[in-house]
Order: C-alpha cells, then structure tokens, then sequence
C-alpha cells in the first residue's frame, strides 16, 4: 500500500469483509462518517447471496419492496421492483445499482478472499491478510461476511466422486445452465431446492428429488407489482420503514392479538386459509401462539398438510411430502410456486430417504438401499455451514493468539450478536445472537451497520482506541439468547438455526428470537449508556 491513508499510522481506518447487503451499506456509511475504507471480497461483484445463488427460481421470500435498503429516500423513490418478492437477478441488478449509484466499486477489491486477521496488541489494529499474500492494516475489522454463504456438501460416501455435471444452488455458475433432456437429480429439500425443483422438473428429462426431511411450505401468490401499488408504497415509504423496525420479525405481518388455543377449529381454519390466501412468510403470524404452543403448532402443521395432500395426487408421495417430526416454522417456513404442485408430473420422482437411504454416490449415478439411479447432473440443494461458517473459514486471531475458532468451539458467544470477548475493534454484520435470519436481514443489516458507525464515531469523539466486551456482559448475552430460544419451540427442531446440519457442530440455537425492535432497543440503551458491558481504553 503505497500511501497510508488510516488515522492511526494504518492503510484504512476499517477493512469491511464482504461486498452483500451488510458490506456495501456498511462502506456507504464509513464513508459518509469519514473513515476511510477497504471492502475485501472473495467474488467477482457485488451481491453477496445474490451474486452467488443464481439458480433458477431464486427469489427472496420477503417482499421487495421490504427487502430493501431504507438510507436513501432518493434510491428508494428511483428504484421499482417488479415483482411481489423478485427474482435473483432483479435483486442483484438492485445492488449493482446501488454500488453504481453511490460510486462504492473504488472501495472494493473483488477476488479477494481474507485468509487471516490477527490484532495486533501493541498497536490495537488488526493486519488483515489475503489469499493471494497481501497483507492490510486497520484500527476496525468489520465481518459483512454473511450468515449463509459458505455452502455445504451433503457427508455422504462418494460424493466428490459423481463425474458428470453438478452444482450447488450456493455457487451456481454465471452462464446459464440447460436440463434440456438430462436425467437430473437433487438432494436436499429446503428453501433453495423447493424453490429451483420446478423450474429444473420443467426443463429436464425427468428429476428425481432425494428427500431426507420434508420442509413445511406456503404459496407465495406471487404476482407482478402494478404501478398504483408500488405509487401507495412509495408516497408512505418513511411509515412502511418503521413500521418494518418496530415489528417482530422485520416486515409488516398485521396484528393479530389471539391464540389459535382461544378460538374453535372452525375459526382457526378460516384464518388459515385467509392467511395462507395472503401469501408467504405472514402464514406464521396467524395466530400468536403457533411458535410457542406446541399444540397450537399442530394445527397450522395439520394445515399445511391437509393442503399437501389436497395437491399432491398419488397419496404415497403426498404422505411422503408431509412433514411430521418438528413443528411448522422451526426450520425456515418455505415459500414456493408450483411447489407441490411440481410431484403431479409425470416426470418427476420423490425418493423418501428416511425409508430408503442413500448409500453412496458413484461417478454416474446416486446408489439408495433399494436402488441406483444414474443421473446427467446433480444438484446439491444442501445448503450452508450457516451463521458461523464463513467466520470460521477465516483465522482470526484476537488477544493472547486466541483464535475465534478456539473461543467457539462450544458454539459461538457474541455480545449483542456484533462483538466478541478478546476481539477487540470486530465487528460482526448480523452475528450470532442476534435477529439476522430470524427477520427481514435488510432491517438487521441496516440496524447493525448504524451502530456500528455510531460506536465508532463515538471512539474517534473521544479519542478512544478500543472497544471489545466484557466476558460477564457477554455470558449475560448468550444466556438470554438461549433462554428466549427454549421460551419458544425453536430448539426442538435439528435446523441450521442450531447447527444441526453440520456433523461435529456445538448444538447451539444461534438467533435471537426477540424480535428486531426490542432487539434495537437493547443495542440503543448500550450505545446511550456509554457502552455499558464493553471495555473502553
Ligand atoms: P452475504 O450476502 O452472504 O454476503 C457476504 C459476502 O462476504 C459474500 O459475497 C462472500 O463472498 C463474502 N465473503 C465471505 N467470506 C469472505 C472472505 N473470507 N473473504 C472475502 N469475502 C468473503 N434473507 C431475507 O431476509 N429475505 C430473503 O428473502 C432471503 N432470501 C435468501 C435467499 C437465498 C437463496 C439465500 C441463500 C439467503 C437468503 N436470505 C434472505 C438471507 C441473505 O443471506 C440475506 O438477506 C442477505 O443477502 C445477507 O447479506 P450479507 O451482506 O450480510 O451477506
Ligand atoms: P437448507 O434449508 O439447509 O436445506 C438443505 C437441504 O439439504 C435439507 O433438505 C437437508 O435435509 C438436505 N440435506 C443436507 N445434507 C443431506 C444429506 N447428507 N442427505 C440428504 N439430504 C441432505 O438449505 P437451503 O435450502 O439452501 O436454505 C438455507 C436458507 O437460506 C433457508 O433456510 C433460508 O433462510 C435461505 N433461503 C431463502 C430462500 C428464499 O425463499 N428466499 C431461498 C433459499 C434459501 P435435512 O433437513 O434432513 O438436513
């Protein structure tokens, strides 16, 4: 780095990793505050999620016109979704434009993956190191590093040995990939895969699905966004924003004040159905028990079933499809078109892996108990080593040679889900313990990004050099997450949310269930108070 340009004798006063949502608000806002700033970013662009997981029918599951940025009045007055919840290429086009609009690209090094960062005690920076052996220093180390962006493949026997074409919905090639005719299989059955299993059952020869967990799904009722609507969105934007912050979960779901234990089944039925009419994640708001009453649960499970079933033609597969041994929105609520829809053709096929498992995959084909099926290309919809993994691809190195990978060992502990005891002047964009996957992630990644900045700003005010948390601040922390998780039924499904899907992984429930206003309210009072519970020099 031929000049310095950090205040302390550094290259930067931050390197942000990761150019997504989080990273490209998180330099927009750095560079508004006056620090100067590196983003470090493995891809070739911007986009994060949206850059990577190209497959078809790739969507978000919140609606656009709430999963997106709210900073800019301008950006949100110029920008017009096309759709109720938008394809990936139209979200990605979104953030193209906003590292455009806002002239972010100067800032950001692409093909940059960070290998290392290691505080340095003497100094309190941190030397941020790269694959290809460049080496940067920075008073702030920022994490924009994304809860689902290291994708996994499925631990079976074999697996790196199929020959032919594959994929994973996480890193799907940029040129466009044609079944045409091609025996396909898919493994996995969560959100990416009931998303992308239509679109490739309408392409391909024929597609076997290899199902070892049925997933809970509603329709989206997705539909092209009509100029009146979006006029209504734009004119009460500022309203819509905060109605977003102050809600449970990010977006406006509507209120709703009774149990589905308080009404008869009748009534619980019709609001079923009229919530189901209303399309998408908001299913889950029909009643305010369906997340902490078991029973309750059932009877938006049994909906979704009777529902399965009502579609699904050949009885068998529809049983098969029927999820039964968690409670409906314990793993992420799937939100689909044609979903179920897509087992009536003829040229699809359901393998039940609970009663016919995989037993290994060879150069041609996926071999189960009771028999092979030779495949063209195969899909992994197997999704992510979520929250943490991307986190800890990365040696991070805090006080005393303490890597983060150590501290997590158990599952990670996080003050406020942004900091880490012994990590001084990290900062995690959506950490674990705190709302991110729970909620509408733009809310979350706004939020955190401000506080953030705020905090230092505040440090630069006061002439201060280092932030980090106490230990009991943090304990205090990572027990109320646990806490608030076993308030709810949450744990008792194997998700990612506790990494269940990952074989050696601390079971941990990493989200704070919360809710994102009462979760802003927590961070604000830290910020107002000083920064109670973080160490300060
Ligand atoms: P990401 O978008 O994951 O970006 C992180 C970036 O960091 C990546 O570009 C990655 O390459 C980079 N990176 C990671 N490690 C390194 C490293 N070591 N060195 C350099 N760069 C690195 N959330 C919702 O709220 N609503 C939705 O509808 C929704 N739909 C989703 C659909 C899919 C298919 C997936 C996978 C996730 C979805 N999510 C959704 C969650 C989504 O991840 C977030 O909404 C959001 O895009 C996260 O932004 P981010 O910037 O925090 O992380
Ligand atoms: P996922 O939800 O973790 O689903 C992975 C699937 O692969 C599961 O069905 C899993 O089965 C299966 N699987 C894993 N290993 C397997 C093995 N060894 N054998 C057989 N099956 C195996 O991953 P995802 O679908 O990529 O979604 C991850 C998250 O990203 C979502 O929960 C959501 O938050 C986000 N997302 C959102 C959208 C959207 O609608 N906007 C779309 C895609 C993703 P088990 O359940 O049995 O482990």
């Amino acid at each position: 780095m031929a000049v310095r340009e950090g205040s302390g004798g550094t290259d930067f006063d931050a390197i942000v990793v990761g150019a997504g949502f989080s990273g490209l608000y998180m330099l927009y806002k750095l560079r508004e505050a006056g620090f100067t700033t590196r983003v470090l970013e493995s891809g070739g662009g911007v986009g994060g999620t949206w850059y990577w997981n190209r497959y078809p029918g790739a969507r978000c599951d919140v609606e656009s016109v709430d999963y997106s940025y709210s900073f800019s009045p301008e950006l949100e007055q110029e920008w017009t979704w096309s759709e109720r919840y938008s394809a990936q290429p139209e979200i990605l086009a979104y953030l193209e434009h906003v590292a455009d609009r806002f002239e972010l690209r100067r800032d950001i090094q692409f093909d940059t993956k960070v290998s290392s960062a290691r505080f340095d005690e003497d100094t309190n920076c941190w030397n941020v190191t790269t694959e290809h052996g460049e080496s940067l220093t920075a008073r702030f180390c920022i994490m924009a590093t994304g809860c689902l962006s290291a994708p996994k493949l499925p631990e079976i026997e074999g697996v790196e040995t199929f020959a032919r074409a594959t994929y994973h919905t996480g890193h799907w090639p940029h040129e466009p990939v044609d079944f045409s005719g091609l025996r396909v299989g898919i493994i996995g059955t969560g959100s990416s895969a009931i998303q992308s299993i239509p679109h490739i059952a309408r392409q391909a020869a024929h597609l076997t699905v290899f199902q070892r967990t049925p997933n809970f799904s509603v329709p989206a009722w997705n539909h092209p966004l009509e100029p009146d609507y979006v006029q209504e969105v734009k004119s009460d934007y500022p309203a819509r924003r905060e109605l977003c912050r102050t809600s449970q979960a990010g977006f406006p779901t509507g209120t709703v004040e009774e149990a589905a234990s308080s009404v008869s089944a009748e009534a619980r039925r019709r609001r079923y159905e009229e919530k189901g009419a209303e399309g998408g994640l908001r299913f889950l708001g029909s009643f305010t028990d369906l997340l902490v009453d078991p029973d309750a649960n059932e009877t938006a499970a049994e909906f979704i079933r009777s529902k399965i079933r009502e579609i699904v033609k050949d009885p068998e597969t529809a049983a098969a499809l029927c999820p039964r041994d968690y409670p409906a929105g314990t793993k992420r609520l799937c939100v689909d078109i044609d979903y179920y829809e897509t087992y009536n053709r003829p040229n699809v096929t359901l393998v039940d892996l609970r009663s016919n498992p995989i037993e290994r995959i060879t150069e041609d084909s996926v071999v189960t108990a009771q028999g092979t099926h030779e495949l063209d290309a195969l899909v992994f919809a197997t999704g992510f080593d979520a929250m943490t993994g991307a986190l800890s691809q990365i040696d991070i190195e805090g006080l005393g040679g303490r890597t983060l990978k150590e501290k997590w060992k158990d599952g990670p502990r996080a003050h406020l889900g942004l900091t880490a005891a012994g990590f001084p002047n990290l900062f995690m964009i959506t950490g674990p313990g705190s709302p991110s996957v729970l909620s509408n992630m733009v809310v979350s990644i706004e939020q955190h990004v401000d506080w953030v900045t705020q905090c230092m700003a505040y440090m630069r005010a006061e002439g201060l050099e280092r932030i980090e948390p106490q230990p009991d601040a943090e304990d205090e922390w990572v027990e109320l997450v646990s806490a608030l998780a076993d308030f709810t039924l949450f744990p008792r499904a194997n998700s990612w949310y506790r990494g269940a899907n990952v074989e050696g992984k601390a079971q941990v429930f990493m989200p704070y269930v919360g809710g994102v206003y009462t979760y802003r309210q927590q961070c604000d009072e830290v910020a107002q108070s000083g920064y109670k519970g973080f160490s300060i020099s």
